[in-house]
């Protein structure tokens, strides 16, 4: 299964590249563990495409101690429950290709998929093929997963939201800050928030994760994600627009979630 990085000509290893990365958000990690992460393919072969990494640049499971191994089994019962949930997937294929001749992108470094599966998306899951158009862009993807990942490890019960609307983007701020939400058990977060602001604008999509950019440095924290509004704004409720000048009245925290969320427009 392929897995090309951000350039062809990218020295070393992929994976050992991005562990050694302090964006990633870029990196498209979306977890990192005691002995394994977790990232995003960045060619996936269905939306939510996640991959479990050990730290360990090892070629076989034989090879990897067995803490190593019992927390990459741990984070894939995770990831699935989480995946239902942010995706309503029905099923996953769940595998490692060892070894070129098996298949593997990255034979060096040993790495486990995880790939959501929907009833009818395909009607042959090819071992090596040409990676599938997707509906989704990665970035909206990313943050619905990191959203959910980082709240149930923090326990947290708010999401930070960014809403960019009009254009050009102004954002809505509730009272003298961005606008935080309630989250429901078993509602996916992402979910939760456009159905928070569905009353107020004619359409909204989810656009990026705007929170701390590194895994390492977020928790605990309340996950911030960043959502577009387009079409007929209808309202604004207890919400109000905020234009470019006044968001040095933000905190800290809101004004650098802001430029997070419009630079993942200007992408
Ligand atoms: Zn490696």
């Amino acid at each position: 299964m392929a897995y090309v990085g951000g350039s062809a000509r990218e020295q070393g290893c992929v994976f050992c590249n991005r562990l050694d990365s302090s964006d990633d958000t870029a990196s498209l990690i979306v977890h990192r563990g005691q002995q394994a992460f977790v990232i995003l393919n960045l060619y996936p072969y269905n939306t939510g495409h996640l991959m479990v990494v050990p730290h360990a640049h090892v070629q076989d499971p034989s090879e990897l101690d067995a803490g190593t191994q019992a927390e990459m089994a741990a984070l894939t019962g995770n990831l699935t429950r989480v995946l239902r949930r942010v995706l309503d997937c029905a099923g996953f294929n769940v595998g490692m290709n060892i070894g070129g001749a098996a298949g593997a992108g990255i034979a060096e470094h040993l790495h486990q998929h995880i790939v959501p599966r929907w009833v009818g998306d395909a009607n042959f899951m090819p071992i090596l093929g040409s990676t599938k158009v997707l509906p989704e862009l990665l970035a909206a993807t990313y943050g619905k997963i990191r959203a959910e990942i980082e709240r149930d490890i923090f326990s947290m019960t708010n999401v930070r939201v960014v809403v960019l609307a009009g254009d050009p983007p102004g954002v809505v701020v509730d009272g003298a800050g961005l606008p935080q939400i309630s989250l429901e058990p078993d509602v996916a977060v992402w979910k939760s928030v456009l159905s928070a602001f569905s009353d107020d604008f004619g359409s909204l999509s989810v656009l990026a994760w705007a929170g701390q950019p590194d895994t390492r440095t977020t928790g605990p924290s309340i996950p911030t994600l960043s959502l577009r509004a387009s079409g007929q704004m209808e309202s604004l409720g207890r919400f109000r627009l905020l234009r470019d000048d006044d968001r040095s009245a933000l905190s800290i925290t809101d004004q650098e979630a802001v430029v997070r969320a419009l630079a993942s427009i200007e992408r």
